[in-house]
């Protein structure tokens, strides 16, 4: 089956540095059969949908407001990201959670409006290191998704992708075990089978994020219920992005 790969470029690059990144790129993964998807600054949105136009890469948007348009000075839309072409948006990373105080309340106003402009959600959940050592990943993991995903309709599920990734290997250096990593995704597809069936447990994707790269990835692809990966330092080289999407 096709893997998920996602590549967070956060708050680096020009766009300059972008379009040199994606002549470089693109030809690398040119006969990839993994799907791949760029989560990209919004100025580079215009630029990515002419240079993506007829490749197999899509892009997206990090972030997007809880409201459709109005009053909220830098903020930007649904509408706005649709409308250059974005095939997707993160929502709830655990940088937005945390710096900017986004709360699972906001996270669910985000994946509606999303959802309401056909927008793919990879939705980030994860705990921190404080949760984890009390032994709380599994609460934590719980309300996160179940206030995300409150009033969905089970058919919407095809268009949310879950990354789990633990805050604390974000941009760490550190990654849980294949076995940790392989019990906690079993965990949040047991909280998705509660929340509405085994048929939708099984079937939705779950990606793994959290200081990936080009040695690590292949053993983490390994893991049975795994269905992709979301790279954010690594996918700032674009021929170790490319290796791990190969
Ligand atoms: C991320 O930004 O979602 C991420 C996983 O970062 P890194 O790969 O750098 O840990």
């Amino acid at each position: 089956m096709k893997k998920f790969i996602v590549g967070n470029f956060k708050m680096n690059t020009t766009l300059h540095d972008f379009a040199k990144y994606l002549d470089c790129f693109l030809p690398l993964v040119k006969e990839c059969k993994n799907f791949v998807a760029l989560s990209i600054p919004y100025t580079h949105m215009m630029l990515a949908s002419q240079k993506l136009v007829s490749t197999n890469v899509v892009f997206g948007s990090q972030n997007i407001s809880t409201e459709e348009k109005g009053a909220f000075t830098g903020e930007i839309s649904n509408l706005m990201v649709k409308d250059l072409g974005a095939y997707f948006t993160l929502v709830g990373h655990s940088e937005i959670r945390k710096k900017f105080r986004e709360t699972n309340e906001q996270i669910n106003q985000k994946i509606m409006r999303a959802l309401s402009v056909n927008l793919k959600c990879v939705l980030c959940v994860g705990e921190t290191k404080t949760e984890r050592n009390a032994n709380k990943t599994k609460m934590v993991l719980k309300k996160q998704l179940e206030i995300a995903l409150k009033g969905l309709y089970e058919n919407e599920l095809k268009n949310i992708i879950i990354a789990y990734e633990p805050v604390w290997a974000i941009g760490t250096g550190k990654t849980p075990t294949t076995k940790d990593i392989e019990e906690t995704v079993d965990h949040i597809r047991q909280i998705i089978m509660d929340m509405f069936s085994q048929k939708s447990a099984d079937k939705i994707l779950v990606i793994y994020g959290g200081s990936v790269n080009q040695n690590n990835s292949s053993n983490i692809l390994k893991i049975k219920n795994i269905n992709g990966l979301l790279v954010g330092g690594a996918c700032l080289n674009p021929v170790e992005f490319a290796n791990i999407i190969k």
